[in-house]
């Protein structure tokens, strides 16, 4: 198949603005190659992912869903890369196309198109608008929704939830080097902003006494900044946004991670990533975590908001066999697995 993978419009890939989608989309990319598909990406200027044609589209970035209440109307910038995104899909030869964005337009546009448009949800249910979209959707096409795991799925609703194809994740854990000897030192990584609950991890590392090593795109600088006048620590223990080999080395080395959302977490990558490098989570059990780690093999999960509790599994780290966390990770974060779960969706919209 000729697949399109049109990706989000927040920003570039490789800038860390597009949060999880990124690795999503590189690693799926490399997954349908692999299986012997034809692969392109249309992304905003800038974008780059090796080994992979990316025709790039200049533009004003979408605002994010993350920062808009539920009932706020669809935003569209003067002069937006979506737009011109889903114009350039158009002039591209293509069996499917996948969408990535987090947006109305897509969706919208599904039907306007004589070949199949898939969507890959990332997130759980944000705003009303898409959630009125996804709806129509499945109602007219029933297998046209994927998101990564039942828990996100959920967020929609049941009617939603039962149209969509779960299709995990998946990585090249060849790519993350296996660390048996960690470091006295915890980890967190991701996005800095307020879905991420930083400010929870920060206070488990006070509690317990372990330094924290951040490592993470700062999405929302006030948030940040607020984070750092109430942890003052936290500027030290900054390491910025890495690249994936980067990431990897420097997790790898950590004793936990900690995972602290204030959000349904649609999947988690950081969870398998963690993991193939054989570093046990511990965190909060919401969302994609929930699904990903298991309780006393690779973790441990407290209800959300539990802080003390968090701090408590920290006191149990040892009890985890990071040989076990990788052999887990390897297990249930296949690439090819996640490339034949996707072929396979894409597959029923061919037919
Ligand atoms: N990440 C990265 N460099 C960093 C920190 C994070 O590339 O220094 C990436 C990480 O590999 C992961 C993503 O950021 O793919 C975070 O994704 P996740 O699914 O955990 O959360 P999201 O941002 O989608 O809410």
């Amino acid at each position: 198949m000729r697949v399109l993978c049109v990706s989000t419009p927040v920003g570039a890939l490789g800038s860390g603005l597009g949060g999880g989608v990124e690795l999503t989309l590189a690693n799926l990319a490399v997954a349908l190659q692999q299986r012997g598909h034809e692969v392109t990406v249309i992304a905003p200027a800038g974008s780059t992912l090796p080994g992979v044609p990316v025709i790039t589209v200049p533009g004003v970035p979408q605002p994010i869903a993350q920062n808009q209440s539920r009932q706020d109307p669809i935003t569209m910038p003067a002069g937006g890369v979506l737009g011109r995104m889903w114009q350039a899909v158009r002039s591209q030869p293509w069996d499917v196309a996948i969408n990535f964005a987090y947006d109305w337009l897509p969706l919208y546009l599904t039907p306007f198109f004589d070949r199949p448009v898939v969507h890959l949800v990332s997130m759980g249910s944000l705003v009303d608008y898409l959630d009125e979209m996804l709806a129509q959707i499945t109602q007219t096409y029933p297998h046209r929704l994927a998101m990564h795991t039942r828990a996100q799925a959920l967020t929609f609703g049941s009617a939603i939830a039962q149209a969509t194809t779960i299709i995990g994740n998946g990585l090249d854990v060849r790519r993350y080097d296996f660390c048996p000897q960690p470091a006295p030192v915890l980890a967190w990584v991701g996005r800095i902003a307020p879905e991420k609950g930083l400010g929870d991890a920060l206070t488990v590392a006070r509690q317990t006494g372990y330094p924290l090593r951040i490592m993470g795109k700062i999405h929302d600088p006030d948030y940040w900044r607020h984070i750092c006048t109430q942890f003052p620590e936290a500027t030290d223990y900054y390491r910025g946004f890495l690249s994936t080999d980067e990431l990897q080395k420097q997790l790898g080395e950590c004793a936990a991670l900690l995972v602290t959302p204030h959000w349904v977490e649609a999947f988690g990558n950081v969870v398998m990533e963690a993991l193939a490098c054989g570093v046990p989570v511990l965190g909060y059990d919401l969302g994609g975590p929930g699904e990903l780690v298991r309780a006393g093999e690779t973790g441990w999960l407290v209800a959300p908001g539990d802080v003390a509790g968090l701090a408590q599994a920290v006191t149990r780290i040892d009890q985890i066999d990071r040989q076990h966390c990788r052999r887990v990770a390897e297990q249930e974060f296949s690439l090819a697995a996640f490339g034949a779960r996707v072929e396979q969706w894409l597959g029923r919209n061919r037919s």
